[in-house]
């Protein structure tokens, strides 16, 4: 029987859905398709029109996609805007195609501007951290973990991927290998997995999410109130920062 892994929902008339765990404009394909009967039409239509949405025009993934040239679903090139302007992809790795806005073209032309400083910073981490969550349980859905991911354990990241709403504060990391990101811009295939989403289950009390997309590494907890075990930290590049929502 069907059964929605959101909202619970167990109305077999709402599962015309073909969902993605990883969005294809992050590069999930058919390799990252969640079974039928777990992710209902109508909160396909809340992520996908807004939390989702925000997410991925937001810092890191806006970047990642502009950077790398990833197109949109619509298979445009993808663009973002912040205050100097607007930064289009060119359709190639590391080719990107700045516009100025009105202020700061007049600023270029006269000489008194000359660089121009792409933000690396996200902006809605609460949309970010929603999409994480909402990616961690389809992976532990689809991960033949139909039974698990219904348990009551994570009920507090079903309700705030769903609806906003939570009890505590939430953190999850998130790596940037600077390095990778070098040899994806030059189009060099680095040597390890670029895609994957992993649950890391050291006990009840501690289940992760890893989810690798490019260069870019987070580690989400799909409990609640955790903090984030010190030991995942060693080792860890310099880029690396907590995020708390
Ligand atoms: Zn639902």
């Amino acid at each position: 029987m069907p059964k929605c892994i959101f909202c619970l929902t167990t109305d077999k008339n709402v599962f015309n859905t073909k969902e993605h765990i990883l969005p294809e404009s992050l590069g999930g394909g058919d390799w990252a398709i969640l079974p039928d009967g777990l992710y209902c039409d109508k909160c396909q239509n809340i992520f996908g029109s807004s939390i989702e949405q925000q997410a991925l025009a937001d810092y890191p993934f806006i970047n990642l996609r502009t950077l790398l040239g990833i197109p949109t679903k619509k298979n445009k090139a993808p663009w973002f805007d912040y205050m100097e302007g607007r930064l289009h992809s060119a359709g190639e790795p590391g080719r990107i195609i700045y516009e100025p806005n009105e202020y700061f073209k007049k600023a270029f032309v006269e000489g008194r501007k000359t660089l121009t400083i792409i933000p690396a910073m996200t902006r809605k981490s609460n949309m970010v951290l929603r999409t994480l969550l909402k990616i961690g349980l389809e992976t532990i859905a689809g991960d033949n973990g139909e039974n698990k991911v219904f348990e009551e354990r994570f009920d507090p990241a079903r309700i705030y991927a769903l609806t906003g709403q939570k009890k505590y504060d939430w953190p999850y990391l998130l790596i940037e290998h600077t390095d990778k990101l070098n040899l994806y811009i030059k189009g060099i295939a680095a040597d390890e997995e670029p895609f994957f989403m992993d649950i890391y289950d050291y006990d009840k009390e501690q289940e992760y999410l890893h989810l690798r997309v490019l260069y870019l590494d987070f580690f989400v907890p799909l409990i609640e109130n955790v903090v984030i075990d010190p030991e995942i930290l060693i080792g860890l590049p310099r880029k690396t920062e907590i995020i708390i929502v």
